[in-house]
């Protein structure tokens, strides 16, 4: 197929009479799906990229899959879909993919790629077997385990139907630096490797962005760039619900250590309570060797590493106790995360206590890293002479490596920070961690992505701002002359299928009457929608002061009930809520996209607040202090337009489908009063009915029209 026959055959595809059409009985032919598909098909052959908006119900799974699909047949080379929700990946593997399969009749391979530790390691299991501590229960679930494992179809942790707790599941799954591969006596069955392998042959790799993500860093890492690394080797990748990559790539671009993760490790190599760990089964797998060569190898490890891994468990608690005190001391047990200003790195007691702290860890990190790869070593000299040397060997090279990444991490964090990052610290309950990420992650994804890349095709139903691609451009350092745009329009009718309420009466979010106004205002709406209401709050603070008081005053709402975030899964309270009719359901951050329920069900989206991002989180002050720095208007740069994004992602709940009716009512009466608030009404799809009133009158007008 030559580049017109492909382009011809994309846009034929949704053709009135063509192939979509004569598949279905009743076929709706879209030209904003049509259009969608042919710019990507020709982006694709251009090898450019493309930023592509599409209004929700423009069926855009469909329209990128059809030029992917035949792009990879034609070239014989993989495309990637990465996407940021479990649900959107398994419309694709289960529903449009499989679709489009009957439909072309070609022999194309869709696989969909999870990351390595969901999937079983067989041999990893045997060895816990052998050496685990575990209780009653723990032993239970391991014994259920290995019969599981007779049994899997896929190897994979989703498939379970009985609960493994994390830190069994952490011990027994797939593991990059801990796989023997071939040389595994296991590898015949191994799960995970016959999904690499179905992943090798596939065209179409169906991923998350956090593993496409961990591909690119790999490659960067390891200079990789025709071979296999998470993923095998591609040239083209669509991203879909592009809009969250700014912060999928902003944690990969970065790190963190927290104190789990390094009492982990420590007691992964000798765990005193349980006298557990690989330094145990180093010293029983070296005892075949010669007496006067084990002698030695065996006092090294009782005089030197155990006692540097005591020195090291010890001096993490005491480091990582005296942070949680210092950022309780310094946030005043609010918010918990603490940016590593220089005044902060000034002050006497960081420079005189916690740096001397951090200097001992690190110094004892550095030691233990050191004496592990000497062990190494020596178990490689003697390789021949020792049982099981395989395991031992990845098992000691992957511990040296995870120490000296801690260590390294610690070193940049207190002694070396980057100019274009940002360092700060988080306390919880017990737990407390060390964060880094960067600035601003346009010049890693311009080297890692889009320089390396024939074609990235972005797009989302919520790329732009005030009609514009702007924003999104600047931040994900998308040049001008590089990238293509494509806005396509919803072809619902929001004339008619959607009004717009904002109630002005209320008075504004920093007054402390406020929240009482919210309370009740949403009373009033889900008594004048009798239920059928999402209500989406940008804190758990409100919400749950919201959810308190009408949990009190169930009866007189005449809603069937009120699920709250938190209660248990975001998929179950869809599914209950869906299922109870008259409901109600309140959510924060992640109920403002990827909840999906059309009909009538749904009837109602209340919006209590801007969802402005919170302006002292590091990564947002960083970035923010960053453009006033270089002369902008930081609020109206970054603030406002991240917000409109998240604002557009709460008003597409509403509308699913061409029968979808109903009310979005916004409490937050800054869109009217403010000058940025036109901004976030702007851009809205065309044609919405906006209308501004007391919310008694808004209230009277949903109960008439519902
Ligand atoms: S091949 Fe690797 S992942 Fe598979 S069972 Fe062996 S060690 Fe585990």
């Amino acid at each position: 197929m030559n580049q017109k026959e492909y382009l011809q055959e994309v846009s034929d595809f949704f053709a009135p009479g063509n192939r979509l059409d004569s598949y279905f009985d009743k076929y709706e032919y879209r030209p904003e799906q049509q259009e969608m598909s042919v710019k990507i098909a020709e982006v694709f052959s251009k090898k450019e990229h493309l930023l592509v908006e599409a209004g929700t119900g423009t069926g855009k799974s469909l329209a990128y899959l059809v030029p992917s699909i035949l792009m990879a047949l034609k070239e014989e080379e993989k495309v990637i879909i990465s996407t940021n929700t479990i649900n959107l990946q398994e419309q694709l593997i289960k529903k449009d993919i499989p679709l489009l399969q009957e439909i072309f009749n070609l022999d194309f391979k869709a696989v969909l790629v999870k990351g390595r530790k969901n999937y079983i390691c067989i041999r990893r299991l045997v060895q816990f077997g052998k050496s685990a501590q575990l209780d009653n229960q723990g032993y239970n679930t391991l014994s259920k385990v290995h019969n599981w494992v007779l049994e899997t179809e896929t190897g994979c942790r989703s498939d379970l139907d009985f609960r493994v707790d994390y830190n069994i599941w952490d011990n027994i799954s797939s593991e990059s630096d801990l796989c023997l591969r071939a040389a595994c006596p296991y590898y015949e069955q191994c799960h995970f490797i016959f999904a690499r392998d179905e992943a090798q042959e596939a065209d179409i790799l169906v991923v998350n962005h956090h593993i496409l993500f961990a591909d690119l860093s790999l490659r960067q890492e390891r200079g990789l760039e025709g071979e296999n690394a998470v993923l095998p080797p591609y040239k083209q990748v669509i991203f879909d619900e592009a809009h969250n990559i700014e912060e999928v790539a902003t944690s990969y671009l970065g790190f963190r250590v927290n104190r789990r993760g390094v009492i982990k490790l420590v007691e992964s190599l000798y765990n005193f309570d349980q006298q557990t760990g690989i330094l145990l089964q180093t010293r029983a797998a070296i005892s075949s060797l010669k007496r006067n060569v084990k002698q030695n190898l065996q006092q090294n490890i009782d005089n030197k590493l155990v006692p540097l891994v005591r020195k090291v468990n010890d001096l993490s608690h005491s480091l990582f106790n005296n942070l949680i005190k210092f950022i309780d001391n310094k946030t005043k047990g609010r918010d918990r995360k603490l940016r590593l200003l220089e005044s902060i790195r000034a002050e006497d007691y960081w420079q005189d206590n916690l740096m001397i702290e951090f200097e001992n860890l690190l110094i004892n990190l550095n030691d233990l890293g050191k004496n592990l790869s000497e062990l190494l070593e020596d178990v490689i000299s003697y390789e021949d002479e020792i049982d099981e040397v395989d395991a031992v060997k990845l098992e000691l090279k992957a511990k040296v490596e995870s120490i000296l990444k801690v260590g390294a991490d610690i070193a940049e964090l207190v002694n070396f920070p980057e100019e274009d990052y940002v360092y700060w610290l988080e306390g919880y309950d017990e737990d407390c961690s060390l964060h880094s990420a960067p600035i601003n992650i346009a010049q890693q994804l311009q080297d890692n992505l889009l320089g390396k890349m024939d074609s990235v095709v972005l797009t989302s139903a919520t790329l732009t701002v005030d009609k514009s691609f702007e924003f999104i451009k600047d931040n994900l350092g998308l040049i001008e002359e590089d990238v293509e745009t494509l806005e396509v329009g919803s072809p619902f009718d929001y004339r008619n299928q959607l009004c717009l309420g904002v109630a002005k009466d209320l008075p504004q979010p920093n007054h402390p009457a406020f929240i009482d106004a919210v309370i009740a205002s949403v009373k009033e709406i889900i008594q004048a929608t009798k239920g059928r209401t999402l209500v989406l709050f940008t804190s758990y603070g409100m919400l749950n002061k919201v959810y308190n008081s009408l949990e009190t005053q169930l009866d007189s709402l005449e809603v069937n009930n009120i699920y709250c975030q938190g209660m248990k899964s975001r998929q179950y309270l869809v599914e209950e809520f869906k299922n109870k009719k008259k409901a109600v359901l309140l959510g924060t951050s992640s109920f403002w996209e990827g909840v999906d329920i059309p009909g009538e069900e749904l009837s109602c989206v209340v919006i209590a607040k801007l969802p402005f991002v919170v302006p002292s989180e590091p990564v947002i002050s960083a970035k923010l202090e960053k453009l006033e720095a270089a002369g902008e208007n930081s609020f109206m740069k970054y603030m406002v337009p991240k917000a409109v994004i998240k604002f557009k992602q709460g008003f597409g709940r509403l509308i699913r489908t061409k029968e979808d009716k109903g009310w979005i009512v916004i409490l937050d009466n800054r869109v009217i009063t403010k000058r940025y608030g036109k901004i976030f009404l702007k851009s809205l799809p065309s044609g919405c009915n906006i209308l501004t009133d007391n919310l008694n009158s808004l209230t009277d007008k949903i109960r008439a029209s519902i």
